[in-house]
């Protein structure tokens, strides 16, 4: 398939027309509006999961490129946020007809780098798609205050300006998704960006990138630089950076927040889950199943809100037969394949890691209902596949629940009564989500209540919420005090500033008093 299309901005450069035509592409930086190559002699393969080929190369990125770019960033500055908010949203009003205009394009950039289904690519552009619609409304969402005569003849007002230059580092798992919830809404805020997107699927921030271009960005706001741990700690260290948004692994993401913070800025960081479903015994049947289905295996398990573990109150047997039931007539295929229901894990090392974990599960006594560690898929012979894997009998203390496995395999658990299971859930380290299945209002309540948990369902697998509200996340899964999107989002692209104004006939002679100022 055809990754990038041939279609170049007027901003199209030599270098950037030689990347798209060299076998395999190499993917450019993008700085001050121009597409360049890296002078780096390093490259890593984007690997097709589903194939092992070779879709295309990303450089890492050397220290004067990123110099580059952040310095593009900053003289983009000035000029960006005194550009009227209409006209930034108006720049947002296009970029969400332009991302619909090239969802299939996306969509199956996404499939063949990332490996997950067609549908569910879709998916993720939508999903990102939403939150540039959100940043549409930036002139209410970035309004301030005014009270109006604090003192005599005194109005106070506060304003919620950009920060300047921000940064974003994302992970895999959303190619589209995640970078929309970051510059759309910082640069909608008069900010400007640099983006440092996956090494392992970086095509579906390059084509949001001539988007943005096309949709009016001007030179200097939007900027990518690509590469892995060396030049994350250089944006971390950066002076001219003021704020970085990341979302990934606990490894990266306290070592990110540790060392963007110990150089004064802000950072947001959403990490790894292990988020339990709670099945009570009147829960809905058909529904319930359904939602463990879809949330335990859809992505191949890789996605942040996958309900990894399901906690039967009163009884798992009959919960459990249906469960292998329905997991074993998915179908694993490739991403492409129209009727797959999961493609590929990542990587390599990604499917032998989930395989160790299943294997370390059956190890310390959990019992494999069904084994998708072996299955091969006709026509893809080489990819890393893994069909869908259920543990039953699951402690605690087995490794396989203390990970996070972000693979196709479900945790069953046991509890005698709501409250034991929600113990399990609020005894786990991480707290991006969960969920309660049950048909009553009472034991609903309760888990609202007392989970501990950014994100909870009450008979929905762990919503990502719409971004007029915030993804959050509480425990070892977030860190920082301002989420992603929603008015949190909007807060931490910005600051406030507090004005304090007089306007009225002073007569003179009044006299000097240096006593503190009291409201009159
Ligand atoms: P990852 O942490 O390996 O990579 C994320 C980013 O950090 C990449 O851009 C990578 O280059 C960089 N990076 C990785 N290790 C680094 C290091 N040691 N130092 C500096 N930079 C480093 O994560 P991943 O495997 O791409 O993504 C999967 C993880 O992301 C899972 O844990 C998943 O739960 C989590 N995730 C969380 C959310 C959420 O909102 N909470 C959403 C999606 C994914």
């Amino acid at each position: 398939p055809q990754i990038f299309a041939l279609k170049y901005s007027p901003l199209s450069t030599a270098a950037e027309r030689s990347w798209r035509h060299r076998t395999p592409p190499r993917v450019p930086n993008l700085i001050g509006g121009n597409f360049v190559d890296s002078q780096s002699s390093e490259y890593i393969d984007v690997i097709n999961p589903a194939t092992q080929e070779v879709v295309s190369q990303v450089p890492l990125t050397t220290n004067e490129e990123l110099k580059a770019a952040v310095s593009a960033a900053k003289q983009a500055f000035p000029s960006w946020r005194s550009t009227p908010i209409t006209t930034r949203q108006r720049i947002m009003f296009k970029l969400q007809e332009l991302i619909r205009r090239d969802m299939d394009k996306l969509a199956m950039n996404i499939t063949t780098e990332q490996g997950k289904t067609l549908k569910d690519a879709q998916g993720d552009v939508f999903r990102g798609l939403e939150v540039v619609e959100h940043a549409c409304g930036m002139a209410t969402l970035q309004m301030g205050e005014f009270v109006s005569n604090v003192s005599n003849g005194i109005d106070t007002y506060s304003i919620r300006e950009p920060l300047g230059v921000c940064a974003g580092i994302c992970p895999f798992n959303f190619p589209a998704m995640i970078p929309l919830w970051m510059f759309p809404v910082a640069v909608t805020c008069g900010n400007t960006f640099v983006l440092k997107p996956s090494e392992k699927d970086p095509g579906a921030s390059m084509i949001l990138s001539e988007l943005a271009i096309e949709a009016g960005l001007p030179n200097g706001v939007l900027n990518i630089v690509h590469g892995t741990n060396d030049i994350v700690n250089a944006i971390c260290d950066d002076g001219d950076i003021r704020a970085i948004s990341f979302v990934g692994s606990n490894t990266a993401g306290m070592h990110i927040y540790a060392r963007g913070s110990a150089k004064g800025k802000r950072v947001q960081s959403n990490m790894g889950a292990k988020n339990h479903g709670i099945v009570m015994p009147d829960a809905n049947i058909d529904a319930t199943l359904n939602a463990l289905v879809a949330a335990g295996f859809g992505a191949a398990g890789q996605r942040c809100m996958a309900l990894s573990t399901v906690v039967f109150v009163g009884g798992s047997k009959y919960w459990e037969d249906k469960l292998v039931e329905r997991a074993k007539a998915l179908k694993v295929n490739s991403g492409t394949d129209p009727d797959a229901d999961l493609g590929p894990v990542i990587s390599k090392q990604a499917k032998e890691r989930i395989c160790r974990l299943i294997q370390s599960g059956v190890e310390s006594g959990a019992r494999l209902l069904i084994d998708g560690r072996n299955i091969v898929v006709p026509g893809y012979e080489q990819g890393n596949f893994i069909g869908p894997t259920i543990l039953s009998d699951v402690t605690a203390d087995m490794e396989c629940y203390k990970e996070e496995i972000f693979g196709p395999v479900l945790i069953c658990m046991q509890a005698d009564s709501l409250e034991e299971a929600k113990d399990i859930v609020n005894r786990n380290r991480y707290g991006n989500g969960a969920s309660i299945f049950t048909t009553s209002g009472v034991a609903a309540r309760k888990f609202q209540t007392e989970i501990e948990a950014g994100q909870v369902g009450i008979n929905v697998p762990i919503p990502v919420p719409l971004p007029f509200f915030s993804f959050t996340g509480s425990k070892a899964s977030f860190a920082g005090d301002l989420n992603f999107y929603g008015k949190a989002g909007v807060n931490f692209y910005t600051q406030i500033k507090t004005v304090t104004q007089q306007w009225k006939d002073l007569p003179s002679g009044s006299g000097v008093s240096l006593a503190m100022p009291t409201s009159q």
